[in-house]
Parts: C-alpha cells; structure tokens; sequence
C-alpha cells in the first residue's frame, strides 16, 4: 500500500530538535514581557526576511490579526472589509476587537479580494481593510493601498499562507500598515502554533509589544487593553531554523507546482491556479477549479481522490458569510458575493509541500485525469 499523501506537512531535521533542546537545557522557557533571547532573534531575523522595521511575535496567526485589530482602537459601528473566501480567523478577530465585518467579493481568476467590490464596500465607517494572500499568492495590493490611503483607511495584510510570497518585488508583509502571519503546522514554515506582526509604524510596534503582554506599557503598567498572546521560546528556537530554510521549502512548493501545471495543463475540465505578471506565489495549496462543477460533484472527486491516498481538501467549502455566526452580521448588509459562492463550490486543493516527489505529482495528475475521464 502507498503512503498516504498529506495536504500539507512538517519538515524538521536535526537541527530543529537541536534548537528545541538548547531551550529546554537553557531552562528559559518564556519571558515576563514576551521578550525572551530567542523571541527577539526570531524578531529581528523575520523583520529583516520581510523588510520590514519591526517584527512581534505572538501565539498564533489569529493574535497577529487580533493584536493588529486591537492596535486600531475601533469603535462599536467601525467597519472592516475583508474576503469571504477564507479562514474565518480575521472576521474573528474583527469582532473580537469591537469592529462589524463586512465581506466583500473576489476576483475569478486570482480567489483574492476584488478591488472593485471593495470599493462598493466603502462607508464613512470603514476603518480599515484585510486584504487576504489566499493560498500563497499575493492580493492586488497597489490599487488597495491607493484607495486606502486617499480614505486614511488602514490596510492590515493576512499573509498566515504567504510567507515569502513577492508583490511587484516586495515581500508581502511589508506593503500594508500591518502584516499578519501564522506558524501553524500547515504553513509554509511552522512553529507548532504560532503568529507575527510586521509593521514599518514605530506607534503600532510598541501597542502591539504591548498588546501581547496585558496592554503593559512597561512590567505591571498596564495602559491598554491586552492579552497574554506571548510566544515561548520554545517556539521562537523552531521558528529561527525553520525561517533558514523557508528559501528551500518555496523553492520545492514551486518545482512542485509547476511540475503539477506542466502534468494538468491539458485537462479541460479543470482551471489551474495562476500566477499574474509580477506576482510570485508562495504555494501553500495549489487550488484548482472543476469548470461548470457543483458541490456535489466537487467533493465526489475530493472523496475518490483520498479513496487513492492522495488528500486532496476543499478551502474553503463554506465561505465565512454563510457560516452561522456570521451570517446574522452579514444578513444587516446583504452585499452580493456571488464569484465567492460559486467559487467556493469547485474548489479543491492537491498537495505540493516540500515532502511531495516528482513521483508523487505524477500518482496524483494520473488519478485525478482517470477520475475526471469517468465523470
Ligand atoms: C492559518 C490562517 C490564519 C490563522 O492562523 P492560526 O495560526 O491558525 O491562528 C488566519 N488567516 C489565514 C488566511 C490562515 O490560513
């Protein structure tokens, strides 16, 4: 029997259990104010990968959102714009932090936010904008920031999928107010759980240190509103090997993906991901698309395709506005998402990460070229 091909998976050796050790031996688990030796290395080295002035690293890829959120003070009618079509984590975060989402629809070709709708989505409360790297490749950021900033509105990118992804030469993370990454197990580089926050704005850096330790402004002076969103140095010593080797990783997700385009390019019933003119793709999934396809059919080749070993997943089956709790909000604005929710029913995911051989690309585009022949 085969092994079972995972959508996604971890890749450490010697060095990451090393870190780990070093840590344990060292005795320094985790610092009062979130700023242990290894956080701050972890810090400076992924703020410099970026570009960007400042990193702060936090628990997860929802506290980066949830810390840039709360870095904005919003107030109970301030409004948020951001995708459908993703983790539900930044309409979490948006909520959490006080703000009402509002969901604005995506473009057919990229599954990014549309600028257009964006602007459609525009009111005298709207206070900022999350642009989401969806899968790995970048949103359309230069008209975002143009409407952005002739608005003062703030842009906070969700780039928990798109480590080392590239806008026009930039690295994303570095092109909004905010950017906001995870290190959970399933994203280009890990830390088990884990989050950062660039910023280039020395008043967002220190509300989000800030923010991460109970709102102390320094030890037991607590001026804001916060949380305990520190990250331990267990996490920070895994993070610092890992981001090493991020270069490595994206460079055999993208082998991978052109290797998987070059095998299903002739299939005409699928629409393969695309990857525009000055936009590099960081390849957390590789989404294609079933032409003409509804759910049911979509999930009938997801099944038959794990029925193989091969662990094909749909992101995402249900867009955030059609999930219970926050269609009561978006049922106040009722906006029309309608790419979103035809989208969201012929989208499926095959795996690329660095574990994935050639061999492997070509046992996947065989059976799913014999499962699509049948239909
Ligand atoms: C993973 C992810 C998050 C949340 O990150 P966690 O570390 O799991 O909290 C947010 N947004 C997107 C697009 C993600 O993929």
């Amino acid at each position: 029997m085969r092994e079972t091909i995972k959508i996604n998976d971890v890749c450490f050796d010697k060095e990451e259990f090393k870190a780990v050790e070093e840590v344990l031996k060292s005795g320094i688990l985790t610092d009062k104010n979130g700023m242990g030796p290894k956080v701050l290395e972890f810090e400076r080295s992924f703020a410099s990968y970026i570009g960007v002035k400042y990193a702060i690293a936090v628990s997860s890829g929802t506290a980066a959102l949830h810390a840039a959120l709360m870095a904005l003070d919003l107030k109970p009618k301030d409004e948020v714009i951001l995708p459908s079509l993703t983790f539900p984590a930044a309409a979490e975060a948006v909520v959490l932090a006080g703000g009402t989402p509002v969901f604005a629809d995506i473009n057919e070709n990229t599954y990014c936010i549309d600028v257009e709708s964006i602007e459609d989505s525009i009111t005298k409360n709207t206070k900022a904008i999350i642009p989401v790297h969806l899968y790995g490749l970048p949103a359309d950021m230069d008209p975002i920031i143009e409407l952005a900033e002739s608005k003062d509105i703030v842009v906070i990118e969700d780039a928990a999928q798109a480590h080392g992804a590239l806008y026009k030469g930039r690295k994303v993370g570095s092109i909004g107010d905010m950017g906001c990454f995870s290190f959970y197990a399933t994203k280009n580089m890990t830390t088990g759980e884990g989050g950062m926050i660039t910023t280039n704005n020395k008043e967002y850096a220190e509300a989000l240190r800030a923010i991460r330790n109970h709102g102390e402004s320094r030890t037991n002076w607590n001026t804001r509103l916060g949380h305990n969103y520190r990250m331990s140095e267990i996490q920070a010593a895994l993070g610092i090997v890992q981001l090493k080797k991020l270069p490595d990783f994206l460079e055999k997700r993208r082998s991978n993906a052109k290797k998987l385009t070059e095998e299903l390019n002739d299939v005409d019933k699928l629409i393969l991901p695309k990857e525009p003119e000055g936009f590099t793709h960081a390849w957390n999934l590789y989404t294609v698309r079933v032409k003409g396809a509804n759910a049911t059919k979509r999930n009938k080749i997801v099944t038959k395709l794990k029925e193989k070993g091969i662990n094909a997943a749909v992101y995402y089956e249900t867009p955030t506005h059609l999930l219970p709790f926050y269609m009561n909000i978006h049922n106040n604005i009722k906006k029309d998402l309608s790419v979103t929710e035809k989208v969201s029913h012929q989208i499926f995911s095959l795996p690329i990460h660095p574990k994935v051989s050639f061999e492997d690309i070509k046992y996947i585009s065989k059976n799913l070229k014999k499962i699509l022949g049948r239909m």
